[in-house]
């Protein structure tokens, strides 16, 4: 139960070597309580502060997950800004450098449209992005997400304070019931147990 070993996991062994050559020789509290919940499939909320790892807790989620051979959006990921969302599909691809052809795409507003509209049509496996950008691609019918198996929530609370519930509960509705779902937030506020109760299924939730 206490073991910090990324080996513990049952992750595939190229994202275990990887991660190990970026320096994680360890995981974090919130990586340890939230990973083997992530593995499992289940839905996980997992507050943690600022810097606490969350992002390598759903990234190694989402790719230990991933069918590479199928070229599908499989993940979409909501970041509150385009920076962090910028943070996060680099942190993706860090530690999925190993899958080979695999593609991550960052969709954010103050981007221009026209690009990301093209590599969207060149598809991607897993998109990382802002409320508004991805509902408006949704809403232009350039992003279906029919075959998204993981949806990430990240710095919930933030998103919620910048008034993105809307939207959020919009791109739900283009998602699977059938899917899992993550939340990770500095704190777990009122708003954000609303908002999780209408998206996610018998979450575990975990304080670390
Ligand atoms: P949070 O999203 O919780 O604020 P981040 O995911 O941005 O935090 O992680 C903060 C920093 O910690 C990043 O620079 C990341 O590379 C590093 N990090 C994450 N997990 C580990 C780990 N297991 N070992 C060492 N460094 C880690
Ligand atoms: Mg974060």
């Amino acid at each position: 139960m206490n073991n910090t070993d990324f080996s513990s996991l049952g992750l595939h062994v190229d994202l275990v070597k990887n991660i190990l050559s970026l320096g994680y020789s360890k995981m974090t509290p919130i990586q340890a309580q939230t990973l083997p919940d992530i593995l499992k499939g289940s839905d996980v909320i997992g507050e943690g502060k600022t810097g606490s790892g969350k992002t390598a807790a759903f990234s190694l989620g989402i790719l230990n997950k991933l069918d590479v051979k199928n070229f599908r959006i499989q993940s979409l990921v909501l970041c509150p800004t385009r920076e962090l969302a910028d943070q996060v599909a680099s942190e993706v691809r860090k530690i999925g450098r190993t899958i080979h052809n695999i593609k991550v795409l960052s969709l954010c507003g103050g981007a221009p449209f026209g690009p990301q509209k093209g590599s969207l049509k060149h598809g991607a496996h897993i998109i990382v992005g802002t409320p508004g950008c991805i509902l408006e691609h949704i809403n232009k019918g350039n992003l279906a997400l029919s075959y998204v198996s993981m949806f990430v929530l990240d710095e919930a609370d933030r998103m919620l304070d910048m008034g993105f519930q809307p939207a959020v509960s919009s791109i739900v509705k283009h998602l699977p019931t059938n899917r899992q779902t993550l939340l990770f937030t500095a704190t777990f506020s009122d708003d954000a147990t609303v908002i999780s109760s209408k998206i996610m299924k018998d979450p575990k939730i975990i304080r670390a």
